[in-house]
Parts: structure tokens; C-alpha cells; sequence
């Protein structure tokens, strides 16, 4: 349901307090937002305290004090919520090289609501407008709002963005441009839970989810796919620019997450990104990303381009890296080696545009497992499971072409099967792969020996 996914991701606005306020600083405003929600007196009650006054449920963790005003049922959850977000603190720590003991008294305040009326009468959310009329959530600096979702993943998802909002608000003072704010935002909230046996629920970090049933309606992957066959895949470059106000829109959130998924896990983007994460997390982050010791602004957006052009759940970045050498002449014949278990591979030969070039493909490879064994697949494929509309395991050809009126770049598949004829697209590199799931690469073995001339 496009539109209910859509209307989910309207206005977190977590770390975009207006222009004004921006100027004044997150702490003042922080100062400035508790004065007010304590009508002027800092040293009244703690907000536990009201809301439990309040007639609120309050639920203490380690790391956060949630209330909400959300009956409650059996099986909803809720009382877990405090103990997950306990658990993605400590990842999230790791990812910023950050000593969790160091930080053991950190503590978010969370307000679940689904009548933020009763919030606003409690003394716990401010009157007067200081906070933007939110449609899902805000953070301002320790402390959050969200709506309540009618998933409980979903909200348990919201929860923690919001939880990482704060996080970086408070323990890394973080003031990036937008496309990192909500990406990084995104990339450290999206898990799945898993259950001990009749035991509490355990946070598993999963930034690039296996299963699009462990991100029920985040939808992020399918938008990208939307917009990847619209001809409108977001390019890197525009990512970075992203203006706060585009996050109102799913295809912003989906842009900003696959930009920082894409740096934090592609073998040629990781130290980079990871050593910029290290620096101050602030206005120039982008440009100081952009500064690291052997970054090419191209080949990022070319690599970045192929990611959104096969994205999928459990993307293999290492399996799915590619190699872009131009490679030399295809001047007679050649027997390359293609393996099953990763994505598109360079032939070490080139073509000329227009030039014609035969394949001939022998050879099989294991294509995962069926309750009845090993699938083994020839060049052809298998008519057992198909993928992107053909069948899993055939052979593709193909070239990148970078189309000269504004389209995306992208592989186009010249040919398939076990033998053909292709006429090159554009002056490049031939590459071939076995048509499969950038999620499920590992799973593969064995490669097909192909003939070139
Ligand atoms: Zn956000």
C-alpha cells in the first residue's frame, strides 16, 4: 500500500529545528524547550513524574524512559521496548567507537503517543508550537516524540530512529547536512528481532536487511526499484545535496539510507566513511568526506549508480563489487572464467561500439539449495526459480552504458543463454554474470567457462 507507506515516513524531522532556532543552538534550545514544558521552573518535576501523574504508562530501561498514553496489550511489545533500545545503543557505541561504560548513565526520554493532546496537558510536549506540528516524530536532543504506528515493527523501527536522533544529537553533537542526519538515522534503526526461545527479544543490527519481513513496511528497497525503472534512481551526487525539507518523503528516507549503506559497506567506500564518522559530525561533513586520501567523486557515483540499479534485500557488497578497468581490444578469441557467486564481472576485454562479438558458455554452477538438493544450473538457467524475470543461473552480457541525454547509467544486458551475438552497446568493458540475487551470491558455486570472440 503505497500510500500508507508514504504517510509513514511524512515529517520525522528529527534534526531539523527551524532556521531560527538552529542559530540559537541545540542546547539552548533544549534549555529553552524544558523551561517551557516545566512552565519556567527547571527544578520541577522529572517528566516520569508527570507522566505518571498524568495517568501514563512508564517504562524504564537502561538507556531510555519511555512513556506512552497506548493501552496496553498483551503481546503489543511495549514493555520490551526500553530493553531493545538498550541493546541498539550498545550498537550503535560500536559503530561510533564510543565506550558504552563510558556513557552508562545516557538516557533518552521517549514519548509514544496516540493522543498528543494528553501529552500536551501533561507538561510533556510544548504548547505553543516550539515544536514543529510533526506528523511521525521529532527529536530534540535527549528527548522524542513519535506517533504511535498500528505495526509493531514499524514502531518499534520509529522508535529507535528517533533513539538515534538523540544519540547523535547529544553524544556526537551531530549537525551533518540532511542526507546523513536521516541515513544515518535510518541505517542504525533498521534490525531485526530476534527470540531466545520463550526468552526476551534480542536486537540484531541488519542495516541491510535479509528479508523484507523484517522491515515490514519500511519499503525502502521496493521505492528505489520504483524509481530505478522510472529512470529517476537517485545519483550520489544529488543524495548529498538532499534539502531537509525532501525528507518528507519516503523516496528521500530511501535515498539518504542506501547513500550511507552504500559508504559504510562497499569494500572501496568504508575506511573513508568510517574515518569521516570519527571527525565532527557537522556542516562539512559531506566535504570532508569528499577530502579523504583517494576519493573519486566518479567512481563513487558509478559504483553507487550500480548498487541502486540491483539493489535487493542482503545485498552482497563484496560480492557485488565491480571491477572497471577498460580492459584491452578483444583482438581474438578468449576463454574467460565466470563465477557463480558474484555480480557482474569485467572480461578484461573491450569493445569498440557497434563491434560484433560471439559467446559460447559451458559449464555448471550451483545455484543454491532445493528441500530436494542442490540446484546446479547451465548457462541457460533454471526454470525452477526465476529472478528479475529470468530464469536464476543464466548467463548475462552485458555492457554499462552512461546514456548521454540525463538517463541513468546502468548494465544493459546485451545477450543470454548459453551462446550468442552481441553488438556493442558503447566503447567498454564486456561483463557477464550468472542472472541471481545480489542476496543470495553467497549460496553459489562452481562458474561457467565462456568462449569470447
Ligand atoms: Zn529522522
Amino acid at each position: 500500500m503505497p500510500c500508507r507507506i508514504w504517510a509513514i515516513w511524512v515529517n520525522c524531522e528529527g534534526m531539523q529545528p527551524s532556521h531560527t532556532l538552529r542559530r540559537l543552538g541545540a542546547a539552548l534550545w533544549v534549555t529553552g524547550l524544558a523551561l517551557m514544558l516545566t512552565g519556567g521552573d527547571v527544578a520541577a518535576d522529572a517528566p516520569a513524574d508527570l507522566a505518571r501523574r498524568a495517568g501514563l504508562h512508564v517504562f524504564e530501561g537502561r538507556h531510555l524512559t519511555l512513556v506512552t498514553d497506548r493501552p496496553l496489550r498483551a503481546d503489543d511489545g511495549l514493555q520490551e521496548l526500553p530493553q531493545v533500545f538498550d541493546q541498539a545503543f550498545a550498537t550503535w557505541c560500536r559503530h561510533y567507537g564510543l565506550d558504552p561504560e563510558q556513557h552508562a548513565s545516557w538516557r533518552a526520554f521517549g514519548c509514544l503517543m496516540v493522543d498528543r493532546e494528553r501529552f500536551r496537558a501533561a507538561g510533556l510536549l510544548p504548547v505553543d508550537g516550539m515544536v514543529p506540528d510533526f506528523e511521525n516524530g521529532f527529536c530534540a536532543a535527549e528527548r522524542f516524540w513519535l506517533m504511535d504506528q498500528s505495526n509493531p515493527d514499524y514502531r518499534r523501527h520509529l522508535l529507535l530512529h528517533e533513539g538515534v536522533h538523540a544519540f547523535t544529537l547529544t553524544l556526537r553533537a551531530a549537525d551533518a547536512p540532511p542526507w546523513y542526519t536521516e541515513g544515518i538515522a535510518e541505517y542504525l534503526a533498521t534490525h531485526r528481532l530476534e527470540r531466545d526461545g520463550d526468552s526476551a527479544s534480542r536486537f540484531v543490527s541488519m542495516p541491510m536487511p535479509r528479508r523484507r519481513a523484517d522491515v515490514e513496511q519500511l519499503g525502502r528497497i521496493e521505492r528505489l526499484r520504483q524509481l530505478s525503472d522510472a529512470g529517476q534512481a537517485p545519483r550520489l551526487g544529488d543524495v548529498f545535496e538532499t534539502a531537509p525539507q525532501a525528507h518528507r518523503a519516503l523516496g528521500a528516507y530511501a535515498a539518504s539510507w542506501a547513500a550511507v549503506t552504500f559508504l559504510a559497506g562497499h569494500p572501496a567506500y568504508r575506511t573513508a566513511f568510517v574515518a569521516t564518522e570519527r571527525q565532527p559530525l557537522d556542516r562539512d561533513f559531506t566535504a570532508r568526506l569528499r577530502a579523504t586520501a583517494g576519493w573519486n567523486e566518479d567512481a563513487a557515483s558509478r559504483d553507487f549508480a550500480a548498487f541502486v540499479a540491483d539493489i535487493d534485500y542482503g545485498y552482497d557488497f563484496a560480492r557485488m563489487a565491480i571491477d572497471w578497468s577498460a580492459g584491452q581490444p578483444l583482438a581474438a578469441a578468449k576463454q574467460v572464467t565466470i563465477a557463480a557467486d558474484r555480480g557482474w564481472q569485467n572480461t578484461g576485454s573491450s569493445l569498440a561500439q557497434g563491434q560484433a562479438c560471439s559467446f559460447a558458455a559451458s559449464g555448471r554452477a550451483l545455484v543454491g539449495q532445493a528441500p530436494a538438493g542442490r540446484l546446479e544450473s547451465s548457462p541457460d538457467g533454471i526454470t525452477l526459480h526465476w529472478y528479475r524475470g529470468r530464469p536464476v543461473g543464466r548467463l548475462l552480457v552485458a555492457q554499462w552504458v552512461e546514456p548521454e541525454d540525463g538517463g541513468r547509467p546502468a548494465f544493459k544486458v546485451l545477450a543470454e543463454g548459453v551462446s550468442g551475438t552481441i553488438t556493442a552497446a558503447t566503447s567498454g568493458p564486456l561483463y557477464l554474470k550468472i542472472n541471481e540475487s545480489p542476496g543470495e551470491l553467497a549460496g553459489n558455486g562452481g562458474a561457467f567457462s565462456v568462449l569470447l570472440k
